[in-house]
């Protein structure tokens, strides 16, 4: 420990911030504080060290350079002659580290002593993108850093730029879990966020020749100073095997003899909340092999057999599924899955059993969160547990059950819901299928006792689907496993009523809620559009906003103020340079910061229909083609960006990117339109190019059919950073246009009441009467080949009474928004006006609400500040609360 020594003995003469007030005045602190070392030691000793340790690290700019310098030299081994900027990102990342670790441990001490309500939120993705820019302004360090890494000749936006993205998401739901615990960690609730460490996140995306290549994303390469490996905290986790059945006291008992064990072992990634001393954890679990060596093949010579079997157990976490909103089905996923909910479960046990108390307290202390199916093989591994193992009832342990978990749905896509074939389940968890079996007999019995003779609620409501090959519905399971089951917005939550579970609803109606969607307002405006959030700093005269985006609304005078519109118009101006920048350098194309940026990024995806964003596109410049340059006035010059990944498998996703790419070829290339038309597609789509996009928007587009988005979160980090929405009536963009008013927000297309009967239509119509004429020369333009000659499968898949996602009932009135788009953007001012309002009242989309609600509605926890260390630490929190 020659560096901590070394940090102590340099700021020992300093101001140190002392650690005692805030353990000192708490007698049970100190207790948790004690050290367990052997006897040998006396106490004089424990004293000693830890009075060696009580002192933060100080953060005045010569120390936090001590500390960088320190970390280059020791915890990097680097010399002056092998020196380079990522090495000065690695040495500053640690020396953040070291004080979240600071943070960290109090938090978790605190929340120890205090006996808390925890809530654990469990997640197969987290997609929580860069750390170090986020840890630096949530510490409110930012000025200190700033300055302190200037003077060592570095700047430190370039060190931001040094740090790989973690991408353990695919989208969406990854982001959402993500922005959750930044807004967990702010707000003090006492959470923490489980899910798994793999080694390859979301491939990255190389776009040659037109086409989507996926390359491996190792992530790891490099190291990864943001997390902390737990080599103590490690559970066995067991696959396969059978159930053997004993008979103790007359009655029978079930045991699973599992065939094959690995471990989990853990990785903390500390979360800083902003402007408080709390700070979460972020667990994520690797596969390993289990200690035990199969010594019947080392004897038998067979060395390398054996060193293969503990090969495959690494293999488990290697790599996150690229899938968005359909499922694989694999076996591989299966075990991820239960490696998630197995260590997680035996961690948060081990936390409840800390103290001695009765399992009938569990649901007092522990609130469980699914997000989505995927982990909810956690409501039968804890009914295993209290069942098997601590020797529950059946009846005793479904009430903790039903207490414990909650449960959120995040689409009504059928590709999507998980549904596992009884064998493959059976095979691998054979315990648990039994357990499956069980609850459904009982659960179905109380269905048949409140409907009495409705078969077709029978069968609805069963875990067990019925055909050729018998599948679990891991929704239903979800469902009735939680006592609060919540859709993403309130569209999608009242079709969750209606529609997917409908007679779940009439089964218990009270279980189902709303609890809209919302972004972290520190990444998505504070961090990644920081001119935005200066000019809000001055004219509220406080940050606070950060904390409370209600306030922004009282800027609405400001709209009648041309010169603040002037303003609020120039930092749009620079996040499009930026970005026109980075377009620059990845896409090798020349973008005008005066023609209209229009973005559509997300995930590629038939329902989210780029193809009808691409095909107008078409329209459009075939249009322009047509029209003298006089007439072209009219047409607001636009450059249109795409971006976002298809899964490899997904053919029609594919193809959607190749049209994209052949458009721009041909579109790009004309001198005659050029001035009025351009796109682009952004290659690989993730967090850290997202925070640079966002910002530059006119126009983002959400133009998914009616009913299939179920709240979308980027619709939200556009709106807040003054982008103005393209959209269609679905997910968060009603809630959005109810927030900033329907003059704000272009809205076209189908309402989801009109869509099952559009898609009847469809299915018995004409091609030629669903899709309309203007729709049909654009298909015929691909036909004939300008765009190359590779697109029939695209446009077959639309063109042969298939249209599910009314593209060609939507896109009249798509493009009938795009001209009131066209209007609108001659006048500069109501432009501004309009963009303004979008930002101002987004407050209702930052994830702090949405988590409010959770902890009110669902969790039933309330926040634990953490006690601030010392008086003289305060000058790190500018906002006191
Ligand atoms: C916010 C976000 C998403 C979700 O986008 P939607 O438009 O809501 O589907 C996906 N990917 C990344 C990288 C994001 O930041």
């Amino acid at each position: 420990m020659s560096g901590l020594q070394k940090q102590m003995s340099a700021s020992d003469s300093k101001t140190l911030m002392s650690r005692k007030s805030f353990c000192g005045s708490n007698s049970n602190m100190n207790q948790l504080f004690r050290p367990e070392f052997g006897s040998t030691q006396s106490l004089a000793n424990h004293e000693r060290l830890w009075h060696l340790m009580q002192n933060y690290l100080p953060s005045d700019k010569k120390s936090i350079q001590e500390q960088i310098v320190n970390h280059v030299e020791f915890s990097l081994a680097r010399t002056r002659f092998d020196f380079h900027q990522v090495h000065c990102y690695q040495a500053v990342s640690h020396s953040i580290r070291d004080r979240l670790i600071e943070s960290f441990n109090d938090t978790q001490l605190y929340f120890h002593e205090q006996d808390c309500k925890r809530v654990y939120y469990l997640s197969i993705e987290f997609l929580i993108g860069r750390c170090l820019q986020n840890a630096v302004g949530n510490l409110g360090l930012q000025d200190a850093y700033t300055e302190a890494v200037q003077e060592l000749g570095y700047k430190l936006e370039d060190l931001y730029d040094e740090e790989v993205d973690p991408a353990l998401g695919n989208g969406g739901l990854g982001r959402l879990a993500a922005c959750f615990l930044d807004s967990l960690a702010t707000l003090n609730y006492p959470a923490f966020g489980y899910g798994i460490r793999y080694s390859y996140g979301i491939f990255k995306q190389l776009i040659q020749n037109g086409q989507q290549v996926e390359a491996p994303d190792y992530w790891l390469e490099k190291g990864n100073p943001w997390e902390i490996e737990r080599l103590d905290v490690q559970y066995p986790v067991k696959f396969y095997g059978r159930v053997v059945k004993r008979h103790e006291n007359g009655q029978e008992k079930s045991l699973w003899e599992a065939g094959e064990t690995i471990v989990a072992r853990a990785y903390d990634t500390p979360i800083p909340g902003y402007m408080t001393f709390n700070t979460i954890s972020l667990r994520l679990w690797r596969s390993v092999p289990a200690n035990e060596f199969d010594f019947t093949s080392f004897n038998e010579g067979d060395y390398f057999k054996s060193l293969e079997a503990r090969e495959k157990a690494e293999y488990i976490t290697s790599v996150l599924y690229p899938n968005d909103s359909s499922y694989a089905g694999k076996e591989l996923r299966l075990k991820q899955e239960y490696l998630l909910v197995s260590a997680t479960l035996q961690d948060i046990i081990r936390r409840f059993k800390k103290v001695r108390r009765d399992w009938s307290l569990l649901p007092e202390k522990v609130a469980i969160q699914l997000n989505d199916t995927h982990p909810s093989l956690a409501i039968l591994e804890l009914l295993r547990i209290l069942i098997d193992i601590e020797g529950m009832t059946h009846a005793n342990a479904w009430e903790i059950i039903s207490k414990t978990f909650g449960y959120t749905n995040h689409t009504v896509l059928p590709e999507a819901l998980e549904k596992w074939g009884v064998d493959l389940l059976g095979s691998l968890l054979p315990r648990h299928l039994e357990i499956i079996y069980y609850v459904n007999m009982i659960f179905l019995s109380k269905v048949s006792a409140k409907f009495p003779g409705d078969a077709h609620k029978l069968s609805a409501l069963s875990l067990i689907e019925e055909g050729p090959v018998k599948k679990i519905r891991m929704a239903n399971l979800s469902i009735i496993g939680s006592h609060m089951v919540n859709g993403v917005a309130r569209i999608h939550s009242d079709l969750l009523k209606t529609d997917l579970f409908k007679d779940h609803y009439e089964m218990r109606p009270k279980k189902f809620i709303n609890i809209t969607n919302g972004v972290a307002p520190r990444r998505w405006l504070r961090s990644c559009n920081q001119q935005l959030a200066q000019l809000y700093d001055e004219w509220l005269g406080t940050d606070e906003w950060v904390l409370n985006m209600d306030m922004l609304k009282t800027l609405e005078d400001k709209c009648e103020d041309q010169l603040a519109l002037i303003q609020f118009m120039k930092v749009k101006r620079n996040n499009k340079l930026r970005l026109i920048k980075w377009v620059r350098q990845y896409c090798n194309v020349e973008v005008n910061a005066d023609t209209l940026f229009d973005i559509q990024v997300k995930r590629i995806h038939e329902y989210k229909r780029q193809f009808m964003n691409i095909l107008y596109i078409i329209y459009r410049y075939l249009l322009l083609k047509d029209t003298p340059t006089e007439g072209r006035k009219k047409f607001a010059p636009r450059t249109v960006f795409f971006g976002g990944k298809a899964a490899p498998g997904y053919l029609n996703a594919k193809r959607i990117i190749k049209l994209i790419n052949a458009v721009a070829e041909v579109v790009n290339h004309d001198l005659d339109t050029n001035h009025y038309l351009k796109v682009v597609f952004l290659p690989n789509y993730n967090v850290s190019s997202a925070e640079i996009i966002i910002p530059a928007s006119d126009i983002s587009q959400h133009i998914s059919t009616a009913g299939t988005e179920a709240s979308g979160t980027s619709n939200m980090k556009f709106v807040m950073n003054g982008g103005i929405i393209l959209g269609t009536w679905d997910g968060a963009n009603i809630e959005i246009a109810e927030e900033v008013g329907l003059d704000n927000i272009f809205i076209f297309g189908a309402r989801v009441e009109e869509v099952g009967k559009l898609i009847d239509n469809m299915k018995n119509s004409d091609p030629y009467q669903y899709i309309q004429k203007p729709l049909w020369n654009v298909i015929q333009a691909i036909r004939s080949g300008i765009f190359g000659h590779d697109h029939h499968g695209l446009l077959d898949s639309i063109t042969n009474r298939n249209d599910f996602y009314l593209v060609g009932h939507d896109f009249y009135h798509y493009a009938q928004a795009q001209i009131k788009i066209d209007q609108l953007y001659q006048d500069k001012i109501q432009w501004a006006k309009k963009a303004f309002y979008n930002s101002i009242r987004s407050g209702k989309f930052s994830s702090d609400r949405t988590i409010h609600e959770y902890a009110e509605k669902i969790w039933n926890i309330k926040p634990i500040v953490v006690p601030q260390p010392t008086a003289n630490k305060q000058d790190r929190f500018k906002i006191q609360k």
